[in-house]
């Protein structure tokens, strides 16, 4: 019998996190944990050996979003899934998340799911919503003439749009 290298079994952070990457929005399903920049902190720790701790530090989206209890118990299931029992999930609300946490790849994948990523938050978040944010790029055609339809689209955290070019509508993820 070959005895197994201990560093084989350990667990390193990087793991858990391809883990995380299984997780995704259930608002927005081609956007993973990662994508959306919530996971603040990943911690594997070994008190015991043969069973290490998982600690995954993650910041809501939106206060209230009611997804964000989903999201927390996907990414409990995903880990339990693959062997994991010792997991905590921790909720840190400060710094407040933003849109800016979002990976460039989240970005394009709104995108291409048909949803105008949030621009920089302080060119696109002015009190002002109305005036500033008609500058949303269509995620069909490209074309910056669009409209807001509705400050709340699908969800709390997507206003509705229509583009005046392709006259279609989409969604928007608010940048906050
Ligand atoms: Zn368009």
């Amino acid at each position: 019998m070959v005895m197994k290298n201990k560093a084989d079994d350990t667990v390193t952070n990087e793991t858990v996190v391809e883990i995380l990457r299984s997780v995704t929005d259930p608002e927005i399903p081609v956007l993973n944990v990662i994508d959306l920049g919530i996971i603040r902190k990943v911690t594997t720790t070994y008190n015991d050996p043969s069973e290490p701790e998982i600690d995954v530090d993650i910041t809501p989206t939106y206060s209230g979003c009611p997804a964000m209890d989903v999201i927390s118990m996907n990414i409990r299931m995903a880990l339990m899934e693959k062997g994991f029992r010792r997991i905590r999930i921790n909720t840190i609300l400060s710094p407040a998340w933003t849109t800016d946490w979002m990976t460039e790849e989240g970005k394009e994948k709104l995108r291409i799911f048909g949803i105008a990523p949030p621009g920089p938050v302080p060119a696109l978040c002015e009190p002002s919503i109305f005036a500033t944010e008609s500058a949303v790029e269509c995620p069909r055609c490209g074309s910056f003439h669009t409209t807001m339809v509705s400050r709340f689209g699908s969800t709390l955290c997507k206003s509705q749009y229509c583009c005046i070019e392709c006259s279609e509508p989409f969604d928007h993820f608010k940048c906050h």
